[in-house]
């Protein structure tokens, strides 16, 4: 993409109410335009980076066996009405009367329909297990609606439920997702922490929060300083028994404000005792028979009795994220992508627009990572050279190529690393060959 025919509409002031990182970095750098509080229009920028997040998300539960779909955004109340969420639900709830004077809803969560869904076309056990999942806009009245996309009204989330016999069975389900949280987050450059969480008034131990770590953080969270930093598990047999790789996480005390047990928590020895604040990027939770029991969810079990469908599930705040990741990954300069999510990987930046030379090494250099597939950026705009750097490094692309007459007449351009602030000098050829690399898994 060149940067004169791109949209980017950057900008030097954010508003007042725009108090973290990321919340003024995604308006500066021409991510995001809000239109009403807590529901923003996602820019050319912004809409690269959301878009790159939900493909991981989808390769990663496409990866455990869950299966894609999509359901509307807005609902009838009829089904809330059975499982009687339609008035538990509170004003977080928008609701929408049609001309007809029919009660609809925007979906704040999508547990009802999914289970409408599943009871009018499974019959037998035979059918299960299954993950169902769908990557959808939600919409919850937030009382404040804050941080830019960390807590908007319209929000992008990924729910997936599952649908097994048995509680065990309901459990392997659980680790799948759980699994596939830590290579998601972990794909995105995150270290996703996860928390044991809430379960309301199902109990039992089968949900967690997973927490990205960030001063900013809405939520308060204790753990064990190796949980942090434990690999991911990378490529696992889906089939194969997950529990000891979940066992492993769950051995090692982790918990937010809402779960938090201080006596637990002082056993754990002096030097790893974490307290810090975080970002819950995702929650994953097993609810058995909730609303397989209102909505008459059934099976028909081996032995020929019904039995009610045991359901968990699973949802990621796919643009909280974007956010998220921000918050997580910038400098006093700007942003600082990590490559999976880059909106492009490279940005070239040429000094000199109009000099034969530094126009041709600039075109011969984009056109060289295209083909690579690096999807680059050429700021081929006639700003000073100040401007074209504070602007590149606002952006966050992971590498700059800078290109000018003066370097070029040495035989070469420079190579900056967005992440390290590292410089190379290397000629035209080993620029390109350096920012392939670096995409090469
Ligand atoms: P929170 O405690 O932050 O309000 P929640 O517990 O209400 O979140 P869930 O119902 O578990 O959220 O939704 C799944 C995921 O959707 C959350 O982990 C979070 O990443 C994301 N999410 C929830 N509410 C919002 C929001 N208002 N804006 C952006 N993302 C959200
Ligand atoms: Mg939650």
């Amino acid at each position: 993409m060149r940067l004169s025919r791109y949209f980017l509409p950057l900008s030097k002031e954010t508003p007042a109410d725009a108090t973290i990182a990321s919340h003024q970095y995604m308006l500066r750098a021409g991510m995001m335009k809000q239109n009403s509080a807590g529901i923003y229009s996602w820019l050319p920028l912004g809409h690269k980076v959301l878009k790159k997040i939900e493909q991981i998300v989808r390769e990663e539960q496409n990866r455990a066996g869950a299966i894609e779909m999509l359901m509307p955004t807005i609902q009838s109340a009829d089904l809330w009405k059975e499982t009687g969420r339609y008035d538990a639900y509170g004003p977080e709830m928008l609701r929408i009367v049609d001309r007809h004077e029919r009660e609809m809803l925007y979906g704040p969560t999508n547990e009802d329909m999914i289970t409408d869904i599943f009871r009018t076309f499974t019959r037998s056990y035979k059918e299960l297990p299954k993950i169902l999942y769908h990557i959808q806009w939600k919409f919850r009245d937030e009382r404040r609606p804050r941080f830019g996309v960390m807590r908007g009204r319209e929000f992008l989330m990924k729910d997936a439920y599952s649908f097994d016999l048995t509680e065990e069975d309901a459990r392997a389900s659980y680790n799948k997702m759980f699994i596939a949280y830590l290579n998601t987050f972990n794909r995105m450059g995150l270290k996703a922490v996860p928390m044991r969480a809430d379960t309301g008034p199902i109990g039992g131990d089968l949900s967690h929060e997973f927490i990205i770590l960030a001063e900013t953080g809405e939520s308060e969270v204790f753990c064990h300083a190796d949980l942090v930093n434990m690999a991911a598990p990378g490529a696992v047999d889906f089939e194969s028994d997950l529990q000891a790789l979940v066992d492993q996480r769950t051995a090692l005390y982790a918990a937010t404000d809402e779960m938090h047990n201080p006596e637990e928590f002082e056993q754990i020895p002096d030097d790893k005792r974490l307290t810090a604040r975080g970002i819950e990027v995702g929650h994953i939770f097993y609810f058995g028979e909730k609303y397989s029991q209102p909505m008459k969810a059934k099976v028909m079990g081996p032995d020929g009795q019904e039995i009610f469908i045991k359901m968990g599930s699973y949802g990621i705040g796919v643009s909280r994220l974007v956010g998220g990741i921000i918050e997580a990954s910038h400098d006093e300069n700007g942003i600082i992508w990590p490559k999976a999510v880059a909106p492009f990987g490279a940005g070239i930046i040429n000094l000199k627009v109009g000099d034969e030379d530094t126009d041709t090494a600039c075109e011969n250099i984009y056109h060289a990572l295209a083909l690579a597939g690096i999807d680059p950026l050429y700021d081929d705009r006639s700003d000073r050279g100040g401007v074209k750097f504070s602007r590149m490094d606002l952006i966050g692309l992971p590498y700059q190529i800078i290109v000018g007459p003066r370097g070029l007449k040495e035989g070469g351009v420079e190579v900056k690393t967005r992440s390290t602030g590292e410089r190379e000098n290397l000629s035209i050829d080993e620029a390109i060959n350096f920012v392939t690399e670096q995409f090469k898994a």
